[in-house]
Order: structure tokens, then C-alpha cells, then sequence
């Protein structure tokens, strides 16, 4: 399989790659699913700054493989950990960006006509359940409905998956765990988790780490001094006061360590700020000024 930067992220084209890779594992039973799922191990450590006590309430949730919603803000470290717990834990993570024309066939499988008839190619989620992975649905709320209908039955005693095409049901392998992501923020009530799923899984808080954490964070991957840092994290706080105030969202520290990277490039920081930090989340003009203004104000 090609690298790729995030090996454990998974794209259109490697949806089509691991389905060539299962539908190989058919003829040649001999792969384990060791081999199947080799690619999506993590084997050097991600880095992540721990801020609570998250490595303990996941660990301890993993144990029982808890269905886990890592819940908060965009950008703020929920993907970066759940890399770096699957690094931990030493399990294959098949990480799914969802997206609102995504199908629950996209994750469960489809038939698919080859040169050998038509075959059954299993989809990412399939995949985790029968092969033991931890399956990572990134912003879940985006998929249609019918996506988070079929994870139901995964998110309770039963552990099943019905593929309902196939006329199968699968029992989750043991190390089968389903996490997903969810932005109350972001959500209309129509967008929403319907009650009924949210209920199925335990939940892990994220936020905006404080002032120093955040910071030191941002100086490690943006590879800026500390004191570059510290001031970045002073800009991202006056955006995210403006919250509920002519923007949607603050800048996020995904954001913050964009800016960091051009200035360690040779960007001056305003220039950095204007390309990384303000002009991708606001259209308004005013508060565009206002943002640069405070911005300048602080530098
Ligand atoms: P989310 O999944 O919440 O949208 P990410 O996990 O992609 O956000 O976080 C964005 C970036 O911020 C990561 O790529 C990482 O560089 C950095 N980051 C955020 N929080 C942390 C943390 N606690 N430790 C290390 N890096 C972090």
C-alpha cells in the first residue's frame, strides 16, 4: 500500500485499495488479519499533550470497549488523540471523515462488479468489525441518517453488524471498539445526533487546552519559540471571544499551528495571522478589521 502522510486516515482512494486488499484476502485465506490490518497500526508515537485525565477514561472505556464520542470543538486535538490511543493500545485505527453524501453501504460494503462476477467488497467500518480495529468516525453528525442507523446494533450488548445485502451478520471481533467525533457547536437541530444514538456511547470532554498547554503544543508543531507561541495563543483567544459575535467559531489550535509554521517559514506573524487565522474563518469584512486590529493591538 503507498504512504501516504497519515497512514491511519483513510481517503476515497485507500476505501478502493483496502477493498482490493480484502477482496485479495478472499482468495488467499492465508493473510491473518494481522496482515490485513497492518497498515492502519500506528508504530511511531503520535504526539499528544495530555490535559486531563483522557489516557485513563479511554483506556478504562477500551477495556470493556465502550463506544466512545470524543466531543468538542474542531481542531482542538480529538483525532491527534485518538491516534495517539491507538498507538497506546497497540490496535489498528480505520479512521472515516464523513461527509453528507456518504452512504451506509460506503461504510458497511457493496457488491462490486470485477472480472470474476460480482464480489462483495467490505466497506471500512465491516472491515474494523471482522478484523478487530478501532474505527474512528470523524464528525459523524455529517453522514446521512441512515449511516448512523447501522451502527446501532454495534453500540449495544449485541456487538452485531448486519450486512443486510450480503444476508450476513457479522460479530464484532474482540478488539472492536467504534469511536466517533461530535461538535455540539457546529450542529443545527436538524444536523443533530438523534437522542437515541448520543445515548449508546460514553463521551470524553475536549476543549482548548489552557493558555500555557496550548501553547507549548503549538511551539512543538508549529516549530516556533514559546514565547511566538504564547503570543498566537493570546490571538486565538480574542477570536474565540468573539463567538456568538459575528463568528461562528474561534480559531482553533489546528489553526494556531498553521500560523506558526508560515512564520517559522519566513511570513511575518501579521501576514501569518491574515492567511491562517482570520481571513479562513470570517467573511465579514468588520470583523475582519476587528480581528486584525486586535491582533495588531496585541503583537
Ligand atoms: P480535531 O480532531 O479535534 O478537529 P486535531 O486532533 O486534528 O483536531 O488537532 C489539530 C492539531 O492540533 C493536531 O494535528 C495537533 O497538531 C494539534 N493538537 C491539538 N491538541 C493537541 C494535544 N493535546 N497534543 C498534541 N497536539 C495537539
Amino acid at each position: 500500500m503507498k504512504e501516504v502522510s497519515t497512514p491511519y486516515l483513510l481517503h476515497f482512494g485507500e476505501v478502493l485499495e483496502l477493498r482490493l486488499l480484502y477482496d485479495i484476502s478472499q482468495r488467499t485465506p492465508h493473510l491473518s488479519p494481522v496482515m490485513l490490518l497492518k497498515d492502519y497500526l500506528i508504530t511511531a508515537e503520535p504526539y499528544y499533550k495530555v490535559i486531563e485525565n483522557e489516557l485513563a477514561q479511554f483506556e478504562a472505556a477500551f477495556h470493556d470497549r465502550m463506544p466512545i464520542m470524543l466531543k468538542g470543538p474542531t481542531g482542538c486535538g480529538k483525532t491527534r488523540f485518538i491516534e495517539h490511543m491507538a498507538w497506546r493500545l497497540k490496535k489498528p485505527l480505520i479512521t472515516v471523515s464523513c461527509h453528507e453524501d456518504m452512504t451506509a453501504s460506503d461504510l458497511v460494503g457493496r457488491y462490486l462488479l470485477d472480472a470474476n462476477g460480482t464480489v462483495w467488497h467490505d466497506g471500512p467500518l465491516t472491515l474494523a468489525v471482522r478484523h478487530g480495529a478501532i474505527c474512528y468516525l470523524d464528525e459523524i453528525v455529517e453522514a446521512r441518517q441512515d449511516t448512523t442507523v447501522v451502527i446501532h446494533s454495534l453500540t449495544d450488548d449485541r456487538r452485531i453488524l448486519a450486512l443486510e445485502k450480503k444476508n450476513e451478520v457479522i460479530k464484532a471481533h474482540p478488539d472492536f471498539q467504534l469511536v466517533i467525533s461530535y461538535n455540539p457547536g457546529y450542529q443545527s437541530v436538524l444536523k443533530d445526533l438523534k437522542e437515541s444514538t448520543k445515548q449508546r456511547f460514553g463521551a470524553i470532554g475536549f476543549n482548548y487546552p489552557a493558555r500555557d498547554v496550548e501553547a507549548e503544543i503549538v511551539a512543538h508543531e508549529g516549530g516556533v519559540d514559546k514565547a511566538t507561541a504564547a503570543k498566537l495563543v493570546s490571538f486565538a483567544e480574542r477570536s474565540r471571544n468573539l463567538k456568538g459575535h459575528g463568528l461562528e467559531e474561534g480559531a482553533s489550535t489546528r489553526m494556531l499551528i498553521r500560523v506558526a509554521q508560515l512564520t517559522a517559514r519566513g511570513i511575518p506573524l501579521g501576514e501569518a495571522c491574515e492567511m491562517a487565522l482570520i481571513l479562513p474563518i470570517t467573511d465579514d469584512p468588520d470583523i475582519r478589521r476587528a480581528l486584525s486590529a486586535s491582533i495588531a493591538a496585541a503583537s
